[in-house]
């Protein structure tokens, strides 16, 4: 995102809505509660926010409609959750959550997911609640831009060639993010990661993205690190990317720092770009971006003081 494109006001709402997210995870750990809870609760927040690419506000596939996807993971049990394509899941990190819990499977999709989910008594609402006008807009935009090119591009690969496009816009670029994802320690020193997201605008035929697919978009394993990742799930899903980042560490005995970055340059070498959270278990955090690229993110610690920031240059 460039920093031309967002005004004051609305910078100065993505840090307080960031800060209301980590103080709400602060205070499931400060009171013992586990990382994993303190995960489901930050991403809640970010969620119910329509400003983010996830729960409400969540953008729209090429047919007009918000599919879901999310998935959470416990480092100490190394138990996972995931749900994908979901259209009536009010909080899909929640039925992520559930899966582990309420469930033997790590991974469950559209309808059948929406039938666990209500069956467990989570919020079920109707799929226009996750619509808003910005994210509409968006998709009106990447439509006409298929319209355009329609009669002289096709498929390329897996990843149509019309996304590539819309990638290249930078109103685009700028509104079309905002995947949410959240990494914890807690007291008992078990670390956790999440993530939810509504994918690409104008993403098509029941596209599911690195969001919730475990070893792509979230991984979390006490022996090294947990984390989650947001960007162009195509080539986080095809580098295994937060998988990658963990077998670094454990196997590699990359520093955080270092395989994050040596996987964001396989990302990079495939075209795709994004960006991670981290922490270990010792409570060492990073977030790492591809080059060009602003990620909101913030970090809350022992002393309950949450410290955020949004473009890449911007420390914290
Ligand atoms: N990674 C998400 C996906 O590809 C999108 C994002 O991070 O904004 O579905």
């Amino acid at each position: 995102m460039s920093r031309g494109n967002l005004d004051p006001e609305t910078e100065k709402a993505y840090h307080n809505r960031l800060e209301e997210a980590l103080k709400a995870g602060y205070d499931i750990l400060a009171t013992g509660g586990s990382s994993i809870d303190a995960v489901v609760k930050a991403i809640n927040i970010m969620e119910d926010e329509p400003m983010f690419n996830a729960g409400r506000g969540g953008v729209f596939t090429n047919d007009g409609r918000v599919e879901l996807d999310s998935s959470i993971m416990d480092g100490k049990t190394l138990k996972a959750g995931a749900v994908a394509g979901v259209t009536t899941i009010k909080n899909p990190i929640n039925a992520a959550h559930a899966v582990i819990t309420k469930s033997r499977h790590v991974m469950l999709a559209g309808v059948g997911a929406e039938t666990f989910a209500a069956a467990q008594g989570l919020e079920i609402v109707d799929p226009s609640y996750f619509r808003t006008d910005l994210r509409w807009q968006q998709l009106l935009r990447a439509r006409e831009r298929d319209a355009i090119e329609l009669d002289h591009d096709g498929p390329s690969g897996m990843l149509d060639h019309r996304f590539m496009e819309d990638l290249k816009d930078p109103f685009m670029n700028d509104v079309k993010y905002g995947t949410v994802g959240a990494v914890a320690l807690d007291k008992h020193g078990n670390i956790a990661a999440g993530t939810s997201t509504g994918g690409l605008t104008n993403k098509r035929y029941g596209r599911i993205g690195d969001a919730p697919i475990i070893g792509a978009g979230t991984y979390a394993n006490n022996e090294a690190v947990a984390v989650s990742a947001t960007g162009i799930g195509e080539m986080f899903i095809r580098t295994a990317a937060a998988f990658q980042i963990y077998a670094r560490m454990r196997f590699g005995g990359e520093t955080m720092t270092n395989a994050i970055q040596n996987t964001l340059n396989e990302i990079m070498a495939i075209d795709g770009y994004g960006g991670v959270i981290a922490i270990d278990k010792n409570g060492n955090y990073t977030a790492g971006v591809t080059p060009g690229s602003g990620m909101y993110r913030g970090v809350i610690g022992p002393d309950g003081k949450p410290r955020t920031a949004i473009f890449a240059d911007e420390t914290f």
